[in-house]
């Protein structure tokens, strides 16, 4: 008789492993859940009832609940109505669809430039469709889920590489490029959950020394990094390289969606070949329209960038005086991480600070390898609030 791997695998109800999921879940102390927030997105929000100090938001200009924002989402909403009905090819787009992607296009400047129904999707789309199973993926090991799901999509054979070190990128070319048709190099540009920067012009050079396409995801660059607020290509001096640009509309600027900025070919390959553009609904009219009063505001108002990094210095300045033995991760963004020994460390953080008045999440694994808590300063945070974090920190340590 034939040896059997699951010998319950015919009689358990075949639903009973989601319990026992989450039982293991919950005792790694890995159990996530959504706390519920009332009023606007601003500086300070409401959580549970009270008012607390708001470190958690992706919102670093402060344009989430921008009046102007909110007002050119309601006159879409009015002219265009709620949805967009069906897939941009089959149903048809707005002028209002192409005017943003053009906006896109300028504050990146590249040719053009192709709107996705998130950062997520754009990802997905772009890596499946500009490499598949005769290909290679280079891909950082701190990358966002995007960028790994991405790469799973496309068939490609994938390389993760440790984590911005472009020695053993190269050493893994050098190796593995002749093996394959096409290759592309994928990393975040500022890396998400730790706040750090890629070695852009490095990656450009050995993309240029080993043929490949090289794809960076400025999702938490874009109005934040860069004299324009075009994010580290335009920070780095790379304005005008071939690269394949992601990014989304859902963070510093507001709203919700994602892009993909490039060549005019490269943009309209997309259109032909990213499924999950073809096959997914356009943007919404409201989300659209916010999307793009907030370039305008990202272009005209450079002001709230160096606000956001003066709030920036000042928390590292009150960091380095006060609280010397934090475990901060090395940074160049907005986003400041430190480090705990364990998950239940990091919710216990958490949780105190929440008590003290401070909204700052835990991350854990699998998010990253190490728990920490993290800090994400906005625009809008005046001293007093970056003050009160400190003071807060103070006596949790
Ligand atoms: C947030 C994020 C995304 C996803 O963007 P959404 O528009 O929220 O789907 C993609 N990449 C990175 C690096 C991100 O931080």
């Amino acid at each position: 008789m034939k040896y059997k791997l699951y010998p319950s695998s015919m009689t358990a109800d075949p639903y009973a492993w989601i319990e026992q999921s989450l039982a293991t879940i919950q005792r790694a102390d890995w159990y996530r859940s959504v706390q519920t927030l009332s009023d606007r997105p601003g500086a300070t929000v409401v959580l549970a009832g009270r008012e607390v100090i708001n470190f958690a938001s992706n919102d670093y200009l402060g344009l989430a609940g921008d009046e102007r924002l909110i007002k050119a989402a309601i006159a879409a909403i009015s002219e265009f109505g709620t949805g967009s009905t069906g897939s941009r090819l089959l149903s048809g787009h707005r002028e209002l669809h192409r005017e943003l992607e053009m906006a896109i296009a300028s504050l990146k400047q590249t040719e053009d430039a192709i709107v996705f129904s998130s950062g997520y999707l754009a990802n997905l789309g772009a890596i499946a469709a500009v490499v598949g199973k005769r290909d290679l993926i280079l891909s950082d090991q701190y990358n966002h889920s995007s960028l790994k799901n991405g790469a799973i999509l496309s068939g490609a054979a994938v390389i993760e590489y440790p984590h911005c070190d472009v020695v053993a990128l190269k050493t893994q070319l050098r190796q593995q490029r002749q093996n394959y048709r096409r290759c592309l190099i994928i990393t975040d540009s500022v890396f998400s959950m730790d706040g750090d920067l890629c070695p852009l012009l490095t990656l450009l050079e050995i993309a240029e020394e080993f043929n490949c396409m090289l794809l960076v995801d400025e999702a938490h660059a874009t109005g934040v990094i860069g004299k324009t607020g075009a994010g580290c290509v335009e920070h780095f001096g790379c304005t005008g390289k071939q690269l394949i640009q992601i990014g989304t509309l859902s963070k510093a600027l507001g709203s919700l969606g994602g892009y993909v900025a490039g060549s005019a070919n490269l943009i309209d390959f997309l259109r032909n070949r990213a499924p999950t553009w073809i096959y997914t609904t356009g943007l919404s009219p409201a989300d659209t329209a916010a999307a793009l009063t907030a370039i305008g505001i990202v272009q005209q108002e450079p002001q709230r960038r160096m606000q956001l990094w003066r709030n920036v210095d000042y928390l590292k300045h009150l960091m380095q005086q006060h609280l010397p033995n934090l475990k901060l991760l090395p940074t160049a963004s907005p986003i400041l991480c430190f480090q705990l020994p364990s998950p239940a460390d990091a919710l216990l953080v958490s949780q105190h600070l929440k008590d003290a008045g401070i909204f700052a999440p835990a991350i854990r694994p699998p998010t990253v390898p190490t728990s920490r808590i993290r800090i994400s300063v906005m625009a809008t945070h005046e001293a007093e609030h970056i003050e009160e974090l400190v003071a807060v920190l103070r006596n949790t340590n």
